[in-house]
């Protein structure tokens, strides 16, 4: 068998990173994330990819390695374990650090192993080398991934920073030597690929977050990704300097300060924190909350100090907002809400573009090139984007000196073997996603998401047929209930749709009545029919047949 890769996910969105690469008698995985839902998605906590080709390779899969420790990369590894308890991880320090916590909640055992930057790991007939790249969060990877074929380098997630907080810079160094020896693919980020330039570094928003804080005269409240140990790290340096004692609001933000800490990724000046409960005992001005909830997700600690619902923390006009990270697509709509509570309450919003307060954690088009330009693979196909990322990405390599035959803009689903001549879609599964209640764990198929969205839509209709038993006659005429549908003119619709369904019915054979599924059928469409006409609506419509005696 040629050598394969078939994205899961990750490919045409962001969000959901999901790779496997196979070839004779091996198969890997690289991350496997989830992806939050879109507004179209009602009742959804969470997207994860559908698992079966993996399961369907489970005796000759090796592994499972994640490249850094983001929700869209580690978060769906618990349901996969779920499936797959044996499947040896891989991942950094922190990477795994953080996929503990997550493990312990799910009471999910794992078999994990540690990754050390440059050391190389044998997977099947696979090796494995992880370089360091700088991003968003600490401790990330990009992998070498070297086989009988020649070798493929992931970036995973990556940015250029020359300065970064933890002097962890993405290895160029290695980058180049691998491209020197021959590459035979690069997959590489392509998040930030319509963004021209080269990335700034993490340092650059020091001031703009400097000043965010010196100048308020009240509380301080900076939203995060709780992941983010370098921003974290920044802001509190900054409220030590500024005579500001910091509350952390969030579960999660508590427990990766605590790991971060732990592993000396994180230096806490001492007396800086203070426990939520305290924060009242201080003057407002002394006062900086660092929060989780920046992307507007409901019951998050910001939300809840948004609509006066936190229990111990409160905010006021003169108090100020930062929101230090990027709208993830989809939460414009919850972050706009979210800002418009806080303005209700005289709170000042700090965001960008008005403001420095966050840069990018990812490449931008320059920086694409420099990877490029150090590891000139013979092909390349952009991961980590959507469509339109993805093909400016593509553009990127080609600029670049890379054949466009040989540059591949790949979607979640297609099997593409990298063959001599460049990468070949050569089959596309059928894609399906699994979108997850996050309490039940339990996957909604497809067809009920359609039936939601339907019912948002559209409303919904119910059409009780009754059948005499000994006639199997209509004993009456068809009864219609609704929920969330509104005609021009009630009486006449539900009147006008009750004759329709009656003279549908009366054409229909009689033969045909003793089967109940056809009169649902003909009764069900025969509304659809109507309201499609009436009201450019297609509700969801519940035919049911009872018969009765007497
Ligand atoms: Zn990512
Ligand atoms: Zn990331």
């Amino acid at each position: 068998m040629p050598l394969r890769l078939l994205p899961l996910g990750g490919l045409g969105e962001i969000g959901m990173n999901c790779l496997l690469i196979e070839r004779a008698g091996d198969s890997l995985v690289v991350d496997c994330g989830v992806r939050f839902p879109g507004p179209e998605m009602h009742g959804v906590d969470l997207v994860v990819p559908d698992f079966r080709p993996l399961l369907a390779r489970r005796d000759t899969l090796r592994g499972l390695l994640l490249t850094h420790g983001h929700e869209d990369h580690i978060g769906a590894v618990p349901y996969l374990l779920r499936a797959l308890p044996a499947l040896p991880v891989y991942g950094s320090r922190f990477t795994l650090a953080l996929l503990r916590q997550k493990l312990e909640e799910f009471g999910q055992g794992a078999n994990l192993h540690e990754l050390v930057p440059r050391a190389s790991l044998k997977l099947g007939s696979f090796a494995i080398e992880p370089l360091r790249v700088a991003h968003s969060i600490p401790d990330g990877f990009a992998l070498a991934i070297t086989c009988a074929e020649g070798v493929i380098i992931h970036t995973g997630d990556f940015k250029i920073d020359e300065t970064p907080l933890d002097g962890e810079v993405t290895d160029l160094v290695r980058f180049g030597e691998l491209g020197q020896r021959g590459v035979r693919c690069l997959l590489s980020d392509s998040t930030n690929a319509m963004v021209t330039g080269a990335c700034p570094s993490e340092r650059s928003v020091t001031p703009g977050l400097a000043e965010a804080l010196r100048e308020a005269p009240g509380r301080v409240v900076v939203a995060l990704f709780s992941s983010h140990i370098h921003r974290i790290q920044q802001l509190l340096d900054l409220a030590a300097a500024a005579g500001r004692r910091v509350v952390l609001n969030g579960r999660r933000l508590d427990q990766n300060v605590t790991t971060a800490s732990g592993l000396r990724l994180l230096e806490i000046p001492p007396g800086l924190l203070l426990a939520p409960e305290a924060a009242g005992s201080i003057p407002a001005r002394e006062l900086l909350v660092l929060s989780t909830g920046a992307q507007g997700e409901p019951r998050s600690g910001l939300v809840r100090l948004a609509t006066g619902t936190h229990p111990t923390l409160h905010l006021e006009a003169g108090d100020r907002v930062v929101f230090s990270s990027r709208q993830i697509p989809g939460n414009e709509l919850a972050i706009a809400a979210l800002q418009n509570s806080l303005a209700r309450l005289g709170v000042d919003v700090v965001a960008e573009p008005d403001h420095h307060v966050h840069v990018s954690g990812h490449a931008y088009a320059d920086d694409q090139r420099l990877i490029l330009r150090l590891v000139r693979p013979h092909s390349f196909i952009p991961i980590h984007g959507e469509a339109r990322h993805l093909k400016a990405h593509r553009e990127i390599a080609m600029s670049c000196g890379v054949p466009g035959e040989r540059c591949l803009v790949a979607y979640n689903g297609d099997v593409v073997e990298l063959t001599h001549a460049g990468p070949r879609r050569v089959e596309q599964l059928e894609f399906q996603r699994a979108f997850l209640n996050r309490a039940t764990g339990v996957g909604l198929p497809e067809q009920l998401m359609k039936e939601r969205q339907l019912l948002a839509e559209s409303g919904l209709i119910a059409i009780v047929l009754v059948l005499d038993a000994v006639t199997g006659e209509l004993r009456q005429p068809p009864a219609l209930l609704s929920r969330g549908v509104l005609p021009p003119d009630p009486d006449a619709f539900w009147k006008d749709t009750q004759r329709r369904v009656t003279e549908e019915l009366a054409e229909m054979p009689h033969a045909l009545w003793a089967d109940f599924s056809a009169l649902e059928e003909v009764a069900a469409r025969a509304v659809r029919r109507y309201c499609k006409k009436v009201m450019e609506r297609r509700p969801l419509v519940l035919p049911v047949v009872v018969k009765t005696h007497g």
